[in-house]
């Protein structure tokens, strides 16, 4: 297994594009991926949809998205914290992703109704991540790449220095260890969400209260790897995408299903009973992703949304049933709470309820006055018995910390110099376009781009040839 052209860390949408792009330009790729061939694909085969940038509608993205349109919301999402030259490099070639996915068997589909009004924006996969990744995984066969399942990649060694790869270390699902050499090294292995103890680390002992939406083996181990090794790391390690999700999500891998929708349809109290957060401040699609943070920030890292009949079917159903009663108190009670303050609670925010008009797909007059924090639309009391709740904690889907790379997606060392055959791409590298905050669909648009930046370099530097893609010069630095 050693001696290959390439050597590609992972087995994700940023693993198969790298492999893929690599092989194209005529390298021989070994992937080594850690899970088993049934589990392949981590986080990727949870996914639905990337985002991509288009000048004009192609009868399943319907209208134009243009860079432009889509910097402004990458800068909203990130309040500016992001590479402006890797940003705007991503949006642009994010317009080129369409025909490379579709060319390597990739199909995609029109956006089902109650998939975030993201038709515009978002090209869905048919079948979904899972059928993606297959049709990726067998572009990649045909095209010659080899893949070693069940093999963790667990040192890397390169010149402190230059960067230059040397070896990488794997151990195999017998635990036998080799050594394996390559003309050039793709990192796409993930983030580090999956690493319990890394988590606490940057988070504090709540982080054992999170539940990691995602595969367990993204632990980090080949970007620790690199920062032995002396590559730059960009981001800040609390910083990830998480949503708030049922409560009685399972620790690993639940997916997509285990989100609740019904947030701007109810309120949501902490364990003391207390409401902490404007349930109704904007769309679902739009704050969906703040609810995790919010969550995580709470006592024992756990909220509580409680809703009446009125709103029951306004949102996706759950996966799990609800906790049912026929009175606040009650509810309250079989969730484990107290039910006079959540009784209390529910009274003041009741109160507090103005009459409007209901309408769930606008920014509606149903607000409360006089109440802190506010519930700024969709507020209607909570009257209709029975009454429902759930648990949310907070989900993790991906950390964002990772290693600096340039436009070419080689990583960047300490020392100053760019690896001439090291190269990162997906959540590994997602800090240094995401300081903080997401758009839906980004993270299969910076595997996807950057996977192909990185193949296409890795090919070059193995091979010798100039590379198929080399990113082109900043046209213009800034955003
Ligand atoms: C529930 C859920 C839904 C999502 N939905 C979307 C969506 O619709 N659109 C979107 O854009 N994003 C979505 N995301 C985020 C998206 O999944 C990721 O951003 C994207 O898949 C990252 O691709 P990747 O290749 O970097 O990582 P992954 O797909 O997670 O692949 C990492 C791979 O590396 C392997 N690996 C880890 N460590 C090692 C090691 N040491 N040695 C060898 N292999 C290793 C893993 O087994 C895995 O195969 C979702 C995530 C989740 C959890």
């Amino acid at each position: 297994m050693s001696g290959v052209d390439v050597l590609v860390a992972g087995g994700g949408n940023a693993a198969l594009c790298a492999a893929i792009q690599a092989a194209r330009d005529g390298a021989a790729v070994l992937v080594v991926e850690s899970a088993p061939e049934h589990a392949r694909g981590g986080n990727t085969r949870h996914t639905r949809n990337m985002r991509l940038a288009h000048d004009a509608g192609n009868g399943i993205l319907t209208g134009p998205y243009p860079v432009e349109e889509f910097l402004d919301d990458l800068i909203g999402v990130t309040g500016g914290n992001t590479d402006p030259e890797l940003a705007r490099l991503l949006l642009e070639e994010s317009t080129q992703m369409w025909d490379w996915m579709t060319g390597n068997g990739v199909a995609f589909a029109k956006s089902l109704e109650g998939s975030l009004s993201l038709g515009r924006t978002n090209a869905f996969f048919l079948g979904g991540g899972r059928a993606m990744l297959n049709a990726l995984y067998r572009t990649a066969r045909h095209l010659g790449v080899e893949v070693a399942y069940e093999t963790e990649v667990v040192e890397v060694t390169l010149d402190e220095d230059t960067g230059r790869f040397a070896s990488a270390t794997v151990v195999d699902g017998r635990g036998r260890r080799r050594e394996l050499t390559a003309g050039a090294f793709v990192a796409a292995s993930g983030g580090f969400q999956g690493n319990a103890d890394w988590m606490e680390r940057a988070w504090g002992p709540e982080a054992r209260n999170f539940v990691i939406r995602g595969t367990a083996n993204n632990r980090g181990v080949v970007l620790a790897a690199l920062d032995r090794a002396g590559a730059e790391l960009v981001g800040d390690p609390t910083q990830c995408h998480a949503v708030a999700v049922d409560g009685r999500a399972p620790a690993y891998d639940g997916g997509i299903v285990t989100r609740l929708d019904c947030v701007p349809f109810g309120i949501v109290v902490n364990a003391d009973g207390i409401r902490f957060h404007d349930e109704g401040e904007d769309f679902w699609p739009k704050r969906y992703a703040i609810w995790g943070r919010l969550v995580a920030a709470q006592p024992n890292q756990i909220g509580y949304v409680l809703i009446d009949s009125t709103s029951i079917d306004e949102f996706m159903p759950s996966v799990f049933p609800p906790v049912v009663a026929d009175s606040i108190a009650e509810l309250a009670e079989a969730m484990g709470l107290d039910g006079p303050t959540v009784e209390a609670t529910v009274d003041g925010f009741n109160a507090a309820c103005r009459p409007g008009r209901f309408e769930p797909t606008e920014l509606d007059d149903c607000a409360t006055v006089g109440l802190d924090p506010p519930k700024s639309h969709w507020a209607r009391p909570l009257l209709e018995p029975p009454f429902y709740g759930y648990t949310l904690r907070c989900g993790v889907t991906f950390t964002y910390l990772g290693v600096r790379i340039d436009r070419t997606a080689a990583v960047r060392m300490r020392s100053g110099a760019t690896s001439p055959n090291v190269f990162a791409a997906g959540e590994i590298m997602a800090g240094n376009v995401l300081g903080q905050g997401y758009l839906a669909g980004l993270g299969m648009t910076i595997g996807s781009v950057f996977g192909r930046l990185a193949g296409a370099g890795a090919a070059a530097a193995a091979t010798g040839a100039p590379s198929t893609v080399a990113s082109r010069p900043a046209e213009r630095p800034g955003v």
